[in-house]
């Protein structure tokens, strides 16, 4: 499979393939579960496939895990805390934290290819942002585990003993690392679930935590559906409970975990602003409006996905923004020059195909370059809503997908207004030359997160997390260790 570029075919200078070869990961046949320091079978002997979704191709069978699997797990993560995690020293566990970063360094282009195949995210993406980050989070963290003391949590702050932890499809590795690095820095043992369509980075991970010599049962990763997130989640052997993932099922866990005692975080949707102003510097600007809603299909929690461009500029903001959407390519994750790759999966795809339905029968103004899908694998091309009022479905829904709605302003009151009309609040975007007009919208833009003349940087340093609908607690930063700590 080659990329296509969104361009008319010859009318532009075409790329050669340039495909990463994915000769450096052997993916087995079949996967079993991480528990107690060793891949071990799952109890029923059950097994689901994990596919390419840029190929529909099978790529392994993995393990399902079922009750006496997470029963299992969360016993081994309890003796670990109990007997050997749990009981070492900062300045040892953050020995480590230390080798597993380094370790995902050195096998970074082993990570990169297996989260392209298993994700559908472009190789540009997993090798330059989803894999140096998730080494970053382990540094950063194995920098805090010997000086937690210091920290401002009192002179001893204590873990909470066993984390049970699900992830979503969108970043798996990623996601890996935000749960696991602060668990284990702060003492506290783990018990994962990845998500079912996007095993086998978290596994791969498995295998590294294995060869960095953690004690048996510091970290357990189990595979399955939804149903093996809910048993861990509800495992009376859990102390605390962190998910990212959609709105919906972190109510659901809200409602499980309530009474209980455990400690909970949520990182869940989001239907963030990216707000121009008639001042900003518009070709980067919409650099940044293409990073904020097209990076990983639109698969980000904290995507740009509502632009708000004020009034004066909105006609010459589209144009250079449709010109650039006109250049990016389309196509095999693992060609380096794609921009765009694969919707995650078959119903992912059906989410967003139904939501694009209802914003043309509501009336807004779709357009897309033109652009060659193709034929096999889940696909979808950038498109940009015009004409789109707040009361539209595709304005207020998440789409999680290539897909930006596009609505005007006129003052910064009205950007404010409109920016906030959202149940949401995990992230906002401003353009604006004006540092005074940056302070002036953080104050009043109700989200976690503010990027100012930028969009979707991260950094482990920096705490990441929402309000409302979007979910509570922080991860990242000092304030991320809170959530680990009995301080
Ligand atoms: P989910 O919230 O269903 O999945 C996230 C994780 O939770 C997965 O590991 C999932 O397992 C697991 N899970 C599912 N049900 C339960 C449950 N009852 N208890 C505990 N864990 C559970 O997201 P989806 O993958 O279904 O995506 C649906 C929508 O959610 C997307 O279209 C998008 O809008 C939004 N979303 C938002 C994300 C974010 O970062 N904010 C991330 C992912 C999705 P399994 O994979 O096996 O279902």
């Amino acid at each position: 499979m080659t990329s296509v570029s969104t361009t008319t075919p010859g009318t532009d200078w075409e790329y050669a393939p340039s495909p990463e070869s994915r000769e450096i990961v052997t993916i087995q046949r079949e996967y079993n579960l991480f528990i107690g320091g060793e891949f071990v079978p799952p109890a029923s002997g059950e097994h689901f496939t994990t596919l390419n979704p840029a190929t529909e191709e099978p790529l392994a069978s993995v393990a399902q895990a079922g009750p006496a699997d997470v029963d299992r797990a969360v016993a081994s993560a309890r003796k670990a805390s109990e007997a050997s995690w749990g009981r070492l020293p900062g300045r040892e566990r953050a020995k480590y934290l230390y080798r597993i970063a380094r370790a995902i360094q050195e096998r970074a282009r082993e990570f990169a290819v297996l989260e392209s195949l298993d994700n559908g995210k472009p190789i540009k993406e997993s090798r330059d942002v989803d894999v140096p980050l998730a080494a970053a989070h382990f540094f950063y963290h194995a920098g805090w585990a010997d000086k937690l003391g210091y920290a401002g949590f009192g002179p001893d702050p204590r873990p909470l003993g066993v984390a049970g932890q699900v992830i979503p499809w969108n970043f798996p590795l990623l996601m890996a690392a935000w749960k696991l690095a602060p668990a284990l820095a702060t003492g506290n043992t783990c018990v994962l679930k990845p998500a079912e369509t996007t095993p086998l980075t978290a596994l791969l991970l498995a295998g590294v935590i294995a060869e960095a010599g953690l004690p048996p049962g510091a970290v357990n990763i189990i595979t399955g559906d939804g149903s093996t997130g809910a048993g861990l989640v509800g495992h009376p052997g859990v102390d605390k409970v962190a998910f990212t993932g959609s709105t919906e099922v972190g109510k659901e866990i809200q409602a499980a975990v309530a009474g209980t005692g455990k400690r909970l975080t949520l990182e869940l949707g989001g239907k963030a602003a990216n707000v121009v102003f008639d001042d900003a510097p518009i070709d980067q600007a919409v650099e940044g409006i293409v990073n904020g809603i097209f990076f990983n299909q639109g698969h980000v929690c904290c995507a740009g996905s509502r632009l708000l461009l004020q009034e004066s500029v909105a006609d010459a903001v589209l144009d250079r923004l449709k010109r650039r959407l006109a250049t990016l390519r389309l196509g095999d994750p693992l060609d380096k020059n794609t921009d765009i790759g694969a919707i995650n999966s078959r119903p992912q795809l059906d989410k967003i195909e139904g939501l694009v339905a209802a914003g043309e029968a509501e009336g807004a103004q779709r357009w897309s370059p033109p652009c060659q899908l193709p034929a096999r694998g889940y696909w979808f091309p950038p498109t940009v809503f015009s004409g789109v009022s707040q009361s539209h479905k595709i304005a207020r829904e998440e789409i999680f997908g290539p897909v930006l709605s596009v609505l005007t302003f006129r003052t910064p009151e009205e950007a404010v207004a409109k920016a906030n009309n959202t149940p949401y609040g995990l992230s906002a975007g401003v353009w604006t030359e004006k540092g005074s007009r940056i302070l002036w919208m953080a104050q009043r833009l109700r989200a976690g997160v503010v990027w100012a003349n930028t969009y979707n940087r991260f950094d482990p340093a920096s705490p990441f997390g929402g309000y409302t609908e979007s979910g509570f607690g922080r991860e990242g930063g000092r304030a991320g260790l809170a959530a680990y700590l009995d301080a």
